[in-house]
C-alpha cells in the first residue's frame, strides 16, 4: 500500500519512520539531542531506532526518545487535524520539559519514601506527634491521623478523623497538624515536636533547615 505524502516535506511517503524521524523538518532537531541515532547509510525502521536508542544510552534515553517522538507526532496530527504549525523546537522543548518535571516528581516520590522508612525518638521529656493525611478524591473524602510519642517509643495517644472535602494535600496535612495540636495543647505537654513527611509543608513553614520537624514547642 502506498503512503500519503509528508505533510510536511511534501516529497516523500509518509511511513511512522519517516514523520517522527527522518523528514528534513524534523531530523535536525533529532541531531542535536541524539547526535548518532540517524545516519544516512542506513535508514531504520522505528523498532530498530527504539533499540538504537537502547543500546547505545541509558534508560532515561528511552523515556526522552519517546516523548519527544510522541510530541512529534502529535505536532503532525495537530497539523492535519486542527491546521495549528507548531515549530520542532517548541516541540521538542515541550517535550523535554515533560520529561525533566517527570523525573523531579519521581525523585520527589523516592525522597518522601525515604524520609518516612524510619522514626527517630523524642529527647528525653519531650514527646513527638507524628501528622499523615489520607485522600480519598472519588468520594470527596479524606482523613487525619496522628500519633502521640514519647522518648522511650511508648505511644501515649493515636487518633484518626474523617474530614470533609478532598482538598490538596498540603492543605490537608496542615489539617491533620491543626488537629494534632487541639489535642495536644490542653494535655499541657512541656515539650512537643510536630513531625510530619510532607516536605513542602516543612520548607514552607521552616525554610531549609532541620528537615521533617516542624514545630519545637516548649
Ligand atoms: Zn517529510
Amino acid at each position: 500500500m502506498k503512503e500519503a505524502l509528508c505533510e510536511w516535506c511534501t516529497y516523500e511517503d509518509e511511513d511512522v519512520g519517516h514523520a517522527i524521524c527522518y523528514c528534513p523538518f524534523v531530523r535536525q532537531s533529532w541531531k542535536h539531542y541524539f547526535p548518532d541515532l540517524l545516519t544516512d547509510d542506513v535508514k531504520l525502521d522505528i523498532m530498530q531506532i527504539v533499540l538504537k536508542v537502547l543500546s547505545q544510552g541509558k534508560h532515561e534515553d528511552l523515556d526522552q526518545f519517546f516523548l519527544i517522538a510522541w510530541n512529534l507526532w502529535n505536532k503532525r496530527n495537530q497539523k492535519i487535524f486542527v491546521n495549528k504549525v507548531l515549530t520542532t523546537n517548541q516541540v521538542i522543548e515541550h517535550a523535554l520539559s515533560l520529561a525533566k518535571d517527570h523525573k523531579e516528581a519521581r525523585v520527589h516520590k523516592q525522597t518522601r519514601k525515604l524520609s518516612s522508612c524510619y522514626w527517630q525518638a523524642p529527647s528525653q521529656n519531650a514527646l513527638k506527634l507524628n501528622v499523615d493525611e489520607a485522600i480519598f478524591a472519588t468520594l470527596n473524602r479524606s482523613g487525619v491521623g496522628f500519633i502521640l510519642r514519647s522518648s522511650s517509643s511508648k505511644v501515649i495517644m493515636a487518633a484518626s478523623m474523617k474530614e470533609n472535602g478532598a482538598n490538596d494535600s498540603m492543605e490537608i496535612e496542615l489539617l491533620a497538624i491543626l488537629r494534632g495540636l487541639q489535642i495536644c495543647i490542653p494535655m499541657g505537654i512541656d515539650e512537643l515536636i510536630i513531625e510530619s513527611d510532607l516536605l513542602l509543608i516543612v520548607n514552607e513553614l521552616i525554610g531549609a533547615g532541620e528537615p521533617r520537624v516542624i514545630w519545637f514547642m516548649r
